[in-house]
Parts: structure tokens; C-alpha cells; sequence
């Protein structure tokens, strides 16, 4: 989207209004086994609860946040509304995951914080996950393969979030410790009436014989329709999200 200069500066004003005021908050979706829908986990997903313009999904505003660094003050505060939100959930599920800005690893010490957030609000880190990004896998893999390992010996495992849509190779991913690979909505979308070009179930097949070779959960992100679902599951996956299943809400509408 194009924003001139103005725009960009009410923007990044607002979010950090909207820091003072507590204005961002977690809804929820669910992450289901397709076999019989049963719930895995949930994904808390970010919303800015905005004066004017009503409930704001991050395509409004990331980018910006994103561009101006506030996404970590953004992120941080998104956490731990998650987690208090979210100890009702965890009880019901797996897991509860947390999506993370590529910016929260620039600093080594990610995993100490949120450990440190874990424990303060007493959340049982078995109990939580971090969808990360091939970006932030990359841009400095040593590093990123410390903090995750560090965080999965704690208890809080990894998931891939949009595989496919990033630097992908599937060549890199075993270097990481990931518990999950999430299949990019892009990837899902050729289904949406069942059968689909011969490509489209060859890169699933691949990324599915991967997470075998890999002992790595896979998810399919973006689920709308039974077909997809069908098509999904007879190719051999196992979990998925998406609006056949639940579109995110407040915790409250969980429980
Ligand atoms: P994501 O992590 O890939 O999350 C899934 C997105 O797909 C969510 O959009 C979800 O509402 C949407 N979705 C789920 N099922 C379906 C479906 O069946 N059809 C369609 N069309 N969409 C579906 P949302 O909530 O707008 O979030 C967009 C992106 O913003 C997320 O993509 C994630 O990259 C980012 N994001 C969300 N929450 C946070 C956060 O707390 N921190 C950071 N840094 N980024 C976040
Ligand atoms: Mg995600
Ligand atoms: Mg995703
Ligand atoms: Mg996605």
C-alpha cells in the first residue's frame, strides 16, 4: 500500500498512543488435527483495538510498526496479553503460539525474555511456541539456532510460519530445531475446489516428505473449504488452520 510521509508519522504517533493506552490485543485461532478437528493449540494473533477505525488486523499498521522499530515494544506487550489471555486456552490445548517480528532476535537475549515473561505471569513454557520466519532463521543462523535451542531445552518449541514464501530452500530448515512447519495460505489456495495442477501437490508432497524425514510437525496455514481439507489430509498431512475450523476471536470466545 502506498503511504506518503504524513501518513507514515500519524501512523507511528497512533501506535505509540496506542502503547500509552494498552490498545493492542491478542485474538485467538485455532490449530487443529484434520482427521477430526481436534484443537492442538491456538495462535494468538495481534489486534489494535483503535478509538476510531474499529478492531485493526496488522496488514493496517505492521509495516509501519515494522519500519519504525516500535514492533518490538509492540510484540513484547502483544506477549504478555497473550500469555494472561491465554492460560485459560493452554489448559484446553497443547499450546498457545506467539508470533515473533524478525527485530525481537537482532538481540541475543530473546530467549531469556521471554522465558523471564513466562515465569513472571507463571505460564508452563511447555505450553508455548514461537512461530518465527525463514527471515529471522537466516539473517544471522548461528545465533537464531542458539536461541531456539536454548528455548527448546526450556520447554518452548519452534514453529516455521509461511514456509515456502520467504528464501525458502528446503535444503536449510534441518539445521534449525523446529517442532512445526507452517505451509504458506499461498500454497493451500489451489485447492479450494478439490483437485489442483500436479505442481501445486508436488511442492506439498515435498515439504510433507521432509517433515517425515525431519520428525517435524506440519501444518497447513488457510483452510476454507472441505476440499481442501480433503485434498490436504490425502496427500498426507496431518494438522491445519484456517476458516473451516475458526476464524480468530478473543479468548473469551473460546472457552
Ligand atoms: P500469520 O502468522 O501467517 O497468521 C495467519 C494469518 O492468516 C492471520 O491473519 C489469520 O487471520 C489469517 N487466516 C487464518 N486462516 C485463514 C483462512 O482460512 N483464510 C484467510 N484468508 N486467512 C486466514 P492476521 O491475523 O491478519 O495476521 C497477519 C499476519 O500478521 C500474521 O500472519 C503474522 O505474520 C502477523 N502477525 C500476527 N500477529 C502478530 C504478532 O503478535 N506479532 C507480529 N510480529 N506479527 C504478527
Ligand atoms: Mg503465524
Ligand atoms: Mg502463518
Ligand atoms: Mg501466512
Amino acid at each position: 500500500m502506498h503511504r506518503n510521509a504524513m501518513d507514515v508519522l500519524d501512523l507511528e504517533q497512533g501506535m505509540r498512543d496506542a502503547l500509552g493506552r494498552d490498545e493492542f490485543e491478542p485474538w485467538f485461532q485455532p490449530l487443529v488435527r484434520l482427521s477430526d478437528g481436534a484443537i492442538q493449540g491456538y495462535e494468538a494473533l495481534l489486534r489494535w483495538n483503535h478509538p476510531e477505525r474499529g478492531m485493526l488486523a496488522p496488514g493496517a499498521f505492521l509495516g509501519v510498526a515494522e519500519d519504525s522499530g516500535l514492533i518490538e515494544a509492540i510484540d513484547w506487550r502483544m506477549f504478555e496479553r497473550a500469555l494472561e489471555a491465554g492460560k485459560a486456552l493452554a489448559g484446553r490445548s497443547r499450546y498457545i503460539t506467539l508470533n515473533a517480528s524478525p527485530r525481537l532476535f537482532h538481540r541475543g537475549d530473546f530467549d531469556q525474555r521471554l522465558l523471564a515473561l513466562a515465569a513472571r505471569l507463571e505460564f508452563d513454557p511447555c505450553l508455548l511456541r514461537i512461530e518465527v520466519t525463514e527471515g529471522s532463521l537466516l539473517r544471522d543462523p548461528e545465533a537464531m539456532v542458539g536461541i531456539l535451542q536454548r528455548l527448546a531445552d526450556a520447554g518452548v518449541e519452534a514453529a516455521l510460519d509461511d514456509f515456502g514464501t520467504g528464501y525458502s530452500s528446503l535444503g536449510h530448515v534441518h539445521r534449525f530445531p523446529l517442532r512445526m512447519i507452517k505451509i504458506d495460505r499461498s500454497f493451500v489456495i489451489p485447492f479450494a475446489e478439490g483437485a489442483a495442477p500436479r505442481r501445486s501437490s508436488a511442492l506439498i508432497e515435498a515439504i510433507l516428505a521432509l517433515g517425515r524425514a525431519l520428525d517435524v510437525e506440519i501444518m497447513a496455514e488457510g483452510i476454507e473449504t472441505p476440499a481442501q481439507c480433503g485434498a490436504l489430509q490425502s496427500m498426507g498431512c496431518v494438522f491445519g488452520q484456517g476458516y473451516l475450523f475458526g476464524r480468530p476471536a478473543p479468548a473469551k470466545d473460546w472457552i
